[in-house]
């Protein structure tokens, strides 16, 4: 179960929301306003937050500065009417980890809500090793020790994070296949048919 933290001033959508995430088994905190939504976050620190950017008080932009101005990490997703490639930019650019535009699809919603979760979970396990133990190994060492290439490098680096072949897609902009090709040969040269058992390849003791 996660605390998912719901920054929206519009009732029934937040409701939705809330409703289709509480099935998933998640514990949901709703916030109308960017001030509540702040002082929400200090006292109940989510997992997650969907923010929204038009707010009554101060816009979704404001409560993200604040919250990375805090030093809070946890994954934020922009659910916003802005479909501009700018609003995007600026999104990101303060620290936003997905944007979705409305109107969109709850099963997508929830599916890449599940991916940051699971991304998030994955840096957390990679952050709790004793200090000092591992260290990830550089670029030059993975082509040597695996003869992988500089683009199944960077597949490999995003599968460990624990992306799908559809999320590298997107975030490469490459096909879908080519990604699916370039994970397939990448992982057998690492010996390992498992998605799982590629970060620790990436990983050596120090
Ligand atoms: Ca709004």
């Amino acid at each position: 179960m996660h605390r998912i933290l719901i920054v929206e001033d519009s009732t029934p959508l937040a409701e939705a929301l809330e409703r289709t995430l509480a099935l998933e088994g998640h514990h949901v905190l709703l916030a109308t306003r960017a001030q509540e939504a702040l002082a929400r976050a200090k006292h109940e620190p989510p997992d997650l937050v969907v923010l929204d950017l038009g707010l009554p008080d101060r816009d979704g932009y404001h409560v993200l500065r604040e919250l990375r101005g805090r030093g809070e990490e946890c994954p934020v997703l922009i659910l916003s009417a802005r479909s501009l490639e700018s609003d995007k930019v600026e999104g990101f650019r303060l620290g936003a980890d997905d944007y979705v535009t409305k109107p969109f699809g709850a099963l997508e919603l929830m599916a890449r809500i599940s991916a940051l979760l699971r991304r998030a979970r994955r840096g957390a396990a990679t952050g709790a090793l004793p200090q000092g133990s591992m260290r990830p190994l550089a670029d030059d060492e993975l082509r040597a020790r695996y003869g992988l290439t500089a683009r199944q490098i960077t597949v490999a680096r995003l599968v460990a994070e624990g992306c799908t072949n559809a999320e590298i897609a997107s975030r490469l902009g490459l096909s879908f296949f080519t990604v699916r090709n370039h994970a397939e040969q990448m992982m057998a040269k690492l010996q390992v048919s498992n998605r799982s058992a590629v970060a620790p390849l990436l990983l050596e003791p120090m």
